[in-house]
């Protein structure tokens, strides 16, 4: 029996009750399908704070590094706001992101039939709606240097960020859409700003060198960014596998993501380079939304982003393409019949817990 190994860091606030109902899935999993998941718990954010004074203890971050993948829930909530900077809640999470290399984002916006009418847009524009947003997240803006205000002396100040990417940072990320396009409908639009940037110039140069040279099986269009935006509002359906930088990404990820309803329902998975020996990539996944303070241990948390990371796991990290089709189907056919936490529930519609929408679920997997 394979051994598959797996951190769970379910983290504050909402995320344990989340991470209960994935349990109960690789419970299933195990005992029906010999999936052989071992899996290891650790402290991140907040938790591991109060536990540990750091965002996540040294023993968690070896954790990390040696696990096939890390489940990870939300972090963060009022009682940790003033802290100090270098050990809030989220610093966990970007220490992860840091020292596992995760370059990829995939963040992928699906509308389910079920859920159509809860979009802000109409119905037969989302409906059906299945795109993947590729995101580069360790590179660009967010980190280039200098980054810095200084004092210009004369009563003024200046703000300083820096764009900044390199060839092999845009090969390794249009390589990885590129793949997974493949694997889907075969199309890639990669989104930038040539017409204003000297690293949209670069990415648009790259991206079509690295088609050509490798993936010209695959369809590739050129869209610019705020062009991208508006065709995302207006057609969305006309987009299979979106690439784009990481300032760019965090944004357009955002309004996809918004495009299928509730935060509750978001799936996300970062990935790193595959190892040279094993061809095995670091991959950590985690649900789109925080750790919803507002809502914390009363039990009524929709379970379905991190139950849709657990699905993204099973095809990214394990290849177990089947069980993950069968999860997202099982969570479909769950909508289908009606069974709504209160997050996507329209008004007057009984709504079920946190624990009863997961057990739905794992009642349609073994079905
Ligand atoms: P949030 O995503 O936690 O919540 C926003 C709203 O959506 C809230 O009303 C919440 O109740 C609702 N919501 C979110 N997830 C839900 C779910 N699964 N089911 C039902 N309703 C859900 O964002 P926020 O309120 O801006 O942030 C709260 C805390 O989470 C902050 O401390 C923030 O820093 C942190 N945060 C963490 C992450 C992360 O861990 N990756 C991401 C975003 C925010």
């Amino acid at each position: 029996m394979a051994s598959r190994k797996l951190l769970l860091l379910p983290g504050d606030g909402i995320g344990p009750e989340a991470m209960a109902e994935v349990r109960k899935l690789i419970a299933v999993m195990n005992e029906e399908t010999n999936a052989g998941f071992e899996t290891e718990e650790g402290l991140v954010g907040g938790c591991a704070y109060d536990a540990h004074g750091a965002s996540i203890s040294e023993g968690d971050m070896e954790k990390a590094m040696a696990a096939d993948a890390v489940l990870f829930g939300a972090v963060g909530g009022p009682k940790w706001d003033s802290v100090p900077y270098e050990v809030r809640p989220e610093a966990g999470l970007l220490r992860l992101r840091k020292d596992m290399q995760l370059f990829a984002n995939l963040r992928p916006a699906i509308c389910y039939p079920a859920l159509a009418h809860s979009s802000s847009l109409k119905p037969d524009v989302v409906e059906g709606l299945d795109i993947l947003i590729v995101r580069e997240l360790t590179g660009g803006v967010y980190f280039g240097e200098p980054k810095e205000i200084i004092d210009l002396g004369n009563g003024q100040k200046r703000g300083i960020d820096t764009q900044i990417y390199d060839t092999f940072e845009i090969e390794r990320i249009s390589g990885v859409a590129f793949e997974l396009a493949r694997t889907r409908r075969g199309e890639v639009c990669s989104m930038e700003k040539r017409n204003v940037m000297k690293s949209g110039v670069l990415w648009n140069e790259v991206v079509t060198a690295t088609h050509k040279a490798k993936y010209a099986d695959v369809k590739l269009t050129h869209m610019l960014a705020d062009a991208g935006g508006m065709q995302l509002v207006r057609w969305p359906k006309q987009f299979d596998v979106i690439v784009t930088d990481n300032l760019f990404g965090d944004m357009l990820s955002d309004v996809a993501a918004m495009l299928t309803g509730s935060l509750g329902m978001l799936p996300s998975a970062s990935l790193g380079a595959p190892d040279a020996r094993t061809g095995s990539r670091k991959a950590l996944y985690e649900p789109v939304h925080g750790s919803a303070p507002d809502i914390a241990g009363q039990g009524i948390a929709n379970p379905i982003a991190m139950i849709a990371s657990f699905a993204m796991c099973l095809r990214y990290s394990f290849n177990m393409v089947a069980e993950a089709d069968r999860l997202e189907a099982a969570i479909s056919a769950v909508l289908d019949d009606g069974i709504r936490t209160k997050d996507i529930a329209s008004e007057g519609v009984q709504t079920v817990s946190t624990s009863d929408m997961g057990d739905a679920i794992v009642a349609k997997f073994r079905a």
